[in-house]
C-alpha cells in the first residue's frame, strides 16, 4: 500500500483537471455530434467539457430539483437502443446483477494496494459468466474467453478508489471513511463485466479471444505496471491480445454517449520530489544562514518561465507547483525546503525539455543561494502519454457510430489528463484506443472526477459502457 504521502504525489490520473467545475449555472450544454460543426467533424473542446460541467440546477439540487446532491436518476429517455445484432442479447436481463455490483464496489470502495476484495469478486464474477481461465496477476485479474479462431481483443478496466471522502449523499454511498469511487472506476469494472457476460453468454456472433483484463492502481499509475511487473505479458503469451481497448466515465459527452478522439488523447504526467538545502540559523540572524524558504520561492518563480519561455507556443505543456513546504517556526530559519511539482506534456521532446529545465533552474537557484549542498530531485510517479491508434480508433469510431448512432458518438479534444493504460498494449507492444463514456445527465449535478460529490447515472452509464466494449470488441472480434 502507497503512504499517504505517495499517494498524495501519485494521485494524479489526471482527470482531476475537471475537478474545479465552476457550480454556477450555464446555458445549454454544448456536445456536439461529428457533422453539427466544422465541415462534419465535431469536437468536444474542454470549454465544452467545462462548461457542460455547470448545471442549470443549483449546485445542491440533483437531477429532480429536489433530490440531495449527487442523487443519480436511472432512466435516461432521450438515449436511443443501440444496434449491435445479437450480441448484446440479454443486455436487459444482466443490468440488475450489474447495478448491483456496481452499488456494492460503490459501497466499498478499495484504494491502491487494497483491490483484494474488488479482486475477489471480479473473479467470482468472471467464474459465474463462463471465463475459460482466470489469471491473478500483479493484484489484477484477467478473464480469458476463447471462442475459435480470430483476433484476439483485451479490454481493460480499473478497479481502484480514491482517498477521498464521499459526500454524494446516495443511499449506496461509500461505507469507509476517507475511501470513495469518485472517478467511475467502479463503473468501468460493472460495464466490463456486463460486456464479458454478454459475449460468453452470444458466442456466436464472434471469434477468437476475449481478454476482460481488471487493473489494479490506476489513480497512483503503478498498477498497469504491477501487472506488467508480475509477468502479464508471459502469462498472457499463448493469448497474446492483437488490440487493446479502454474507457473512463466522464463528465461530458452527456450520459449515454461516448467520445473518441485519435492520436494524443491524454497527456503525459510527471510528479517530482525536489529537496534544496539552506543553512539554519535565528530568525533574527539571517547572516549566519542560508535561507531555503527565499531559495524555494525562487525556484517557484523561475519554474513559470519554461512553460512561458522555453516551450513554443503551439507546443502543450503544464507545470504546477503544488506543495512547498520550509520549516514550522517564525523565527527560525530552516535548514531545506521541498516542493512538490506537477508536469503534464504530450510530446515527448517537451517533456525532455521540461524535465531538463527543472533541474538546471533548480540547480542554478541552489548556486545562487549559496546552499550548501546539492540539492534531490526525485520522480515520485510518473504517467504514460495515451496516444490513440489512429487505425483502431477509426474502426472503434465506426463501430460506435453504427451502435449508437452518429448523434451520440463525438470527438473528444485532446485534455491534460494522465492514465496508466498504455503501459498494458505497450507490454504486449500491440496498438490502442482509449475513448470516454458520458456519465451524466443534463439537469444532474455535474462534478468532476475525483470531486466528493462525484456522482455519475447508473443508468443509461453502465449500459452505454457494456455496449461500447462490446462494439469496440466486435469490430476485431467479428
Ligand atoms: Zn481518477
Ligand atoms: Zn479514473
Amino acid at each position: 500500500m502507497a503512504t499517504p504521502e505517495e499517494f498524495h504525489a501519485g494521485h494524479m490520473c489526471g482527470w482531476d483537471q475537471v475537478r474545479l467545475v465552476p457550480k454556477i449555472p450555464v446555458l445549454a450544454p454544448r456536445f456536439v455530434s461529428r457533422r453539427q460543426v466544422f465541415g462534419g467533424v465535431g469536437v468536444l473542446s474542454v470549454a465544452a467539457l467545462l462548461a457542460a460541467c455547470g448545471s442549470e440546477q443549483s449546485s445542491t439540487s440533483g437531477a429532480n430539483g429536489d433530490s440531495p446532491a449527487g442523487a443519480a436518476p436511472s432512466v435516461d429517455p432521450s438515449v436511443t437502443p443501440a444496434k449491435l445484432g445479437n450480441a448484446t442479447n440479454g443486455i436487459d436481463e444482466i443490468q440488475g446483477w450489474q447495478e448491483e455490483f456496481y452499488k456494492d464496489l460503490h459501497r466499498h470502495p478499495d484504494v491502491w494496494g487494497e483491490e483484494a476484495r474488488t479482486a475477489a469478486k471480479v473473479t467470482a464474477k468472471l467464474e459465474e459468466i463462463g471465463a475459460d481461465e482466470i489469471l491473478q496477476i500483479g493484484g489484477g485479474v484477467v478473464g480469458i474467453f476463447r471462442n475459435g479462431e480470430g483476433r484476439r481483443v483485451l479490454f481493460r478496466a480499473d478497479m481502484d478508489a480514491l482517498p477521498v471522502t464521499e459526500a454524494t449523499g446516495l443511499d449506496y454511498a461509500s461505507t469507509e471513511e476517507g475511501k470513495m469511487h469518485a472517478c467511475g472506476h467502479d463503473a468501468h469494472v460493472a460495464s466490463a463485466l456486463g460486456a464479458a457476460a454478454l459475449l460468453a453468454s452470444n458466442k456466436s456472433e464472434w471469434s477468437d479471444t476475449y481478454l476482460a483484463l481488471f487493473q489494479p492502481g490506476e489513480e497512483t499509475g503503478k498498477g498497469a505496471q504491477a501487472m506488467v511487473d508480475d509477468g502479464l505479458v508471459d502469462k498472457l503469451a499463448g493469448d497474446k491480445p492483437d488490440v487493446c481497448l479502454a474507457q473512463h466515465v466522464l463528465t461530458a459527452p452527456e450520459a449515454g454517449h461516448v467520445a473518441t478522439r485519435s492520436g494524443p488523447a491524454l497527456s503525459a504526467g510527471d510528479s517530482l520530489k525536489v529537496t534544496v538545502f539552506g543553512k539554519g540559523s535565528h530568525g533574527s540572524m539571517p547572516e549566519l544562514g542560508v535561507d531555503p524558504a527565499v531559495l524555494a520561492s525562487a525556484i517557484v518563480l523561475r519554474l513559470q518561465t519554461i512553460v512561458s519561455r522555453e516551450i513554443a507556443p503551439a507546443d502543450f505543456g503544464v507545470l504546477t507547483v503544488g506543495s512547498v513546504q520550509v520549516g514550522n517556526s517564525p523565527n527560525v530559519i530552516a535548514d531545506r525546503a521541498e516542493l512538490l511539482l506537477n508536469m503534464r506534456t504530450y510530446d515527448p521532446a517537451v517533456r525532455d525539455t521540461m524535465l531538463g529545465a527543472v533541474e538546471r533552474i533548480v540547480r542554478g537557484e541552489c548556486e545562487a543561494s549559496g546552499s550548501p549542498r546539492e540539492p534531490i530531485i526525485e520522480s515520485i510517479a510518473t504517467f504514460p502519454l495515451t496516444s490513440n491508434d489512429p487505425a483502431v480508433t477509426d474502426a472503434v469510431t465506426t463501430a460506435f457510430t453504427q451502435a449508437f448512432g452518429e448523434n451520440r458518438v463525438h470527438e473528444l479534444e485532446a485534455v491534460p489528463a494522465s492514465e496508466d493504460f498504455s503501459r498494458i498494449p505497450d507490454a504486449f507492444g500491440v496498438p490502442y484506443t482509449f475513448w470516454g463514456n458520458g456519465g451524466f445527465l443534463p439537469g444532474m449535478n455535474v462534478v468532476g472526477n475525483h470531486n466528493p460529490e462525484f456522482a455519475p447515472a447508473i443508468q443509461p452509464t453502465l449500459r452505454t459502457g457494456t455496449e461500447a466494449a462490446i462494439a469496440a470488441s466486435l469490430a476485431y472480434l467479428s
